[in-house]
């Protein structure tokens, strides 16, 4: 441990020796506490050993740093100070409760233990200072329960067993013919006490320690320890908090919320943490102590009842809620107990909250002057504007289900919202049940391009294998369905339509439940709820004027369009997403990959003529007969898309992508063609390649048949002069692919250029167009000032320029990039966010040696890292003009876009 870090930080009287700033040592509830104090905030005194010592405690076999023993006793010393209590004196005795805290909060994790200090003479002082007998020994008989299952280890064996401590009460009230606990008299409890403590020495063979120091060890050994037990790693592996960290320990003076009717306890939030609505939001219980109401024993009331039952309290915890919210400038969430009517804090931390509660409580906190535009758009995680565009999980519903331990599992967060349905493992089956009007969830160990109609069917994805970008991940996102990847607690049996998660058992037909922007897989079936964002945008079944929600989220875009300095577009080929991603504000299509569309059923036969075709005339027969369809599918994109510009990529897949692989399909096709199946058995072979992503693709299918780049431009011009001509004013920029030299594109680009004349002379009328090239293999890079003399865009396809760089193929990956990213030999798998230092390197080259030759040149990305927060920014500090992603992510990409425009760091 650092040597001039002190390891223990006292706070008390208005004067402590941390703050908010110290977080990392002091833990998060330890930060407030002492935040909390400087302010003037009613706090009961106490210390803070830090998570230095906790770091110290493991590394040294559970031993703890010379100097705390005599740190701990001034500290204590201190307290007693400042109250007038004495810490194991009968007479006015000093109790303390110890509680864990560790940086990122976690949540119910770890055990805090109440009322420590009490023993057979402290508990008599305690009746002469309440009066109350009931009470002190209510509270010794808790302190031993708890203390016992902390720190002794005595508990229930097993979760079916019952409490040893339970089982006694239980007797304890049969026999005195009542129900509660709290029917039970001081007589009652005080021999309930004995009882406990019989239990211990039963249980431990020691007595129920009276030192007050040996107990106040005890737990802070307990709490140290509660850092390893199975919850809480559990959580930290779940939520990636590093084990390394520890947690602080919180020695506090105790104050009472159940010394009687005008004493209470509660939970508050300056603002509403699942809507954001600003209005104080909270639940109490009079009478009671702090774990009653998490515990949930008895039901709490709304904060609001806390006005009439205690106005003054109440008064108080407004004001002190409004000047930590005004303090911290953000909504807190807050731990408070009244002792006759008297009250104390005991927590405040920036309050967990939903996306729509974050881009609410931003946007209104503009308003209301505490922050301004800049710090509201940078306080939002742009991914958590998924949630206000998707299908979202009933909070309350979801809360339940965590409590009955339904959560199963957790995977990636693949395609954010929530999902619902019943288990299929097949997407045949997914197609049949959904006809016969089933919500389905599909489950697979990992997906193929063959489960695509089957994932389109299913509300939700759940896969076993494959990341972020892995085909589910990338199919699901673009298709805007929820998806959960990469679960590898997932264990399918095809055979038997069965599936195991954990110790969870699942068959065909089961309810279950994703939640595609926190990766969690629920059991059962959890209530959605749909975006009123999307009802208004694209539907059109909203008002914007009476969606509170659409009017958050339309000022929060309007002024990420104004501090944002990229353009963004959007990935489509298809006029119905073309539509949703303008309705997001998409400035233009960044990526129309012509090869889905080759695949409609009314197509594939003519491209499958083309592919097998002997010489050039048999190919531009098959190509004309394209040729229509093609223009059909550009004027239904252009005209969506108005004035805005669209890129059009020239076909770019190996041909063999379109011809069956399989013996009996090649048959089948044969007879449908007429064509003998040998013939086509020898043409699927000939084209088979031993790595078809470095093969016969890209520019270079147009450089070997020109007639199919010229048949798409024609198709392209055509569309745009047939548009042009109506009083629109299309604009197509054609995008070469997989270019590697000047001479690839001037061939191509001549073409293209040909086509563009001719057609709009027939027309007649004129269009504006671009001839541009993706930059995707690392010696476009380095020959970018060459490329440029004949390109007037480049747009980066990262997808590729990964590839090509890394030497990595995306779709092998997956066995081995896993491993990389775990070991920390990769920060980050490098298709989900631009690999800076490899492929941003050659990227930044790019840049200026197109610069150099042209310096309006227009430069775009087209890979899926158009639509990643950190590859926008990084996008944005190159100098990039526009980046473009699947249609749901425009929203994300533009709040991302401003972020970076602001310069997040
Ligand atoms: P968690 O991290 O699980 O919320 P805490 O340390 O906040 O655990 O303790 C849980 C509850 O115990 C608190 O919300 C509070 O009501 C009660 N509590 C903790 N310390 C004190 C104290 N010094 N006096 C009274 N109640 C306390
Ligand atoms: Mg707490
Ligand atoms: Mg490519």
């Amino acid at each position: 441990m650092p040597v001039n870090r002190k390891n223990i930080y006292f706070f008390g009287a208005g004067k402590a020796e941390g703050s908010a700033a110290m977080r990392n040592q002091l833990g998060g509830k330890g930060a407030g506490l002492h935040e909390m104090t400087r302010l003037g905030v009613p706090v009961p005194p106490g210390f803070t050993i830090t998570t230095d010592v906790c770091t110290y405690y493991y590394v040294h076999d559970h031993r703890y740093p010379k100097g705390l023993a005599a740190n701990l006793l001034a500290a204590v010393s201190r307290m007693e100070k400042i109250l007038g209590r004495r810490f194991g004196v009968a007479e006015n005795p000093l109790l303390v409760s110890v509680r864990s805290g560790a940086r990122e909060s976690m949540p119910g994790m770890m055990d805090t233990i109440l009322n420590l200090g009490l023993n057979d003479q402290t508990v008599q002082g305690l009746i002469v200072r309440t009066q109350d007998a009931r009470f002190a020994f209510d509270s010794y008989r808790r302190f031993i329960q708890m203390y016992a299952g902390v720190v002794l280890g005595i508990k229930s064996k097993s979760k079916d067993a019952h409490d040893p401590f339970e089982t006694i009460l239980e007797q304890k009230k049969k026999s005195r013919g009542v129900q509660f606990d709290t029917e039970l008299n001081g007589d009652d409890l005080q021999a309930l006490v004995a009882a406990f403590k019989s239990e211990v020495k039963a249980a431990s063979g020691n007595e129920f320690p009276q030192d007050v120091y040996e107990q106040l060890w005890g737990a802070i050994g307990a709490v140290f320890n509660s850092w390893n037990n199975d919850r809480a790693v559990a959580y930290r592996d779940l939520y990636h908090i590093p084990h390394h960290w520890g947690t602080a320990v919180n020695v506090q003076a105790m104050v009472f919320g159940n010394l009687g009717e005008n004493c209470a306890t509660g939970v508050a939030f300056t603002r509403n943490p699942s809507n954001g609505e600003k209005d104080f939001y909270g639940e109490f219980l009079v009478n009671a102590q702090g774990e009653d109401v998490v515990a949930g024993t008895r039901t709490p009331k709304p904060i609001a009842h806390l006005k009439t039952a205690m106005p003054r309290p109440y008064a108080a915890l407004r004001k002190v809620a409004g000047l930590l919210e005004k303090h911290y400038k953000d909504m807190q969430d807050l731990e408070f107990t009244i002792e006759n009517d008297k009250l104390w804090m005991l927590q405040t931390r920036t309050g967990k909250r939903t996306g729509f509660a974050a881009v609410r409580i931003a946007v209104d906190m503009v308003d209301e002057r505490i922050i301004d535009k800049k710090q509201a758009l940078l306080r939002i995680e742009p991914d958590h504007l998924n949630q206000l565009l998707r299908p979202i999980f009933d909070n309350k519903d979801k809360e339940q289900a965590a409590q009955e331990g339904r959560i199963v599992a957790v995977g990636l967060p693949a395609g954010p919202g929530a999902a619902a349905g019943r288990i299929v493992f097949h997407a045949e089956d997914a197609l049949e049940w959904k006809q016969n009007g089933e919500r389905v969830v599909l489950c697979r160990t990992e997906t193929s391009p063959d489960d695509i109609r089957g994932m389109e069917a299913a509300q939700g994805i759940l896969t076993a294998r494959g990341g972020m970008t892995s085909h589910a991940a990338l199919v699901a996102r673009q298709m805007g369905k929820v998806c959960v990847a990469g679960c590898e607690a997932l264990n399918i049996d095809y055979a038997a339509r069965t599936m195991r998660v954990g110790e969870t058992n699942f068959k065909q037909g089961d309810w279950i439940s994703i939640d595609g922007s926190t990766g969690e897989v629920i059991s059962g079936e959890i209530r959605t709820l749909p975006s009123e964002v999307l009802q208004v945008l694209v539907s059109g079944s909203s008002d914007g004027k009476k969606s509170l929600m659409y009017q958050h989220y339309a000022k929060l875009m309007k002024w990420a369009d104004a501090a944002r300095k990229l353009g963004v577009r959007t990935n489509t080929d298809q006029p119905d997403q073309a539509r949703i991603a303008k309705a997001f504000g998409a400035e233009g299509i960044g990526l129309c990959r012509t090869e889905h569309m080759f695949f409609q059923a009314d197509r594939i036969q003519a491209v499958r003529e083309m592919i097998l075709a002997d010489d050039e005339v048999g190919r531009r027969r098959a190509l004309a007969k394209l040729l229509p369809m093609q223009r059909e599918d550009f004027k239904g994109i252009f005209e969506i898309m108005g004035d805005l510009p669209v890129t059009i990529r020239t076909l770019d897949p190996p041909l063999h992508e379109f011809l069956p692989s399989r013996n009996e399909e090649i048959a089948e096709l044969a007879e449908v063609m007429k064509v003998p199946v040998a013939t086509l058995r020898n043409k699927v072979k000939v084209l088979q390649e031993f790595n078809p992503m470095l093969g016969h693709r890209g520019c270079r299918l147009g450089i070997s048949y020109p007639e199919i780049t010229e048949m798409q431009s024609r198709a392209i011009f055509e569309a745009a002069c047939e548009l042009r001509k109506a009083g629109k004013n299309p604009f197509p920029e054609v995008m070469i692919p997989l270019v590697g030299s000047r001479e690839e594109l001037k061939m191509q680009r001549e073409i293209v250029e040909h086509v563009a004349k001719e057609t709009m002379k027939a027309w007649g009328n004129k269009v504006r167009y671009l001839v541009g090239t993706m930059i995707e293999l690392p010696r476009a890079c380095l020959v970018a000032d060459e490329i440029a003399r004949e390109a007037q865009f480049f747009s980066f396809g990262t997808n590729d320029l990964t590839q090509t760089c890394l030497g990595l193929s995306r779709d092998d990956a997956g066995k081995f990039l896993p491993t990389y990213v775990l070991n920390g030999l990769l920060a980050e798998d490098p298709f989900v966010s631009i690999d800076r230092e490899g492929v941003g390197s050659l990227m930044r080259v790019a840049v200026a040696k197109g610069r150099k030759v042209d310096k309006k040149l227009e430069m775009g990305i087209c890979g899926e890292h158009g639509g990643d927060p950190r590859s926008v920014r990084f996008c944005h500090e190159i100098g990039l003009d526009y980046v473009s992603c699947s249609p749901y992510r425009v929203p994300i990409a533009k709040l991302a876009a401003a972020q970076a425009a602001l310069n997040k760091s």
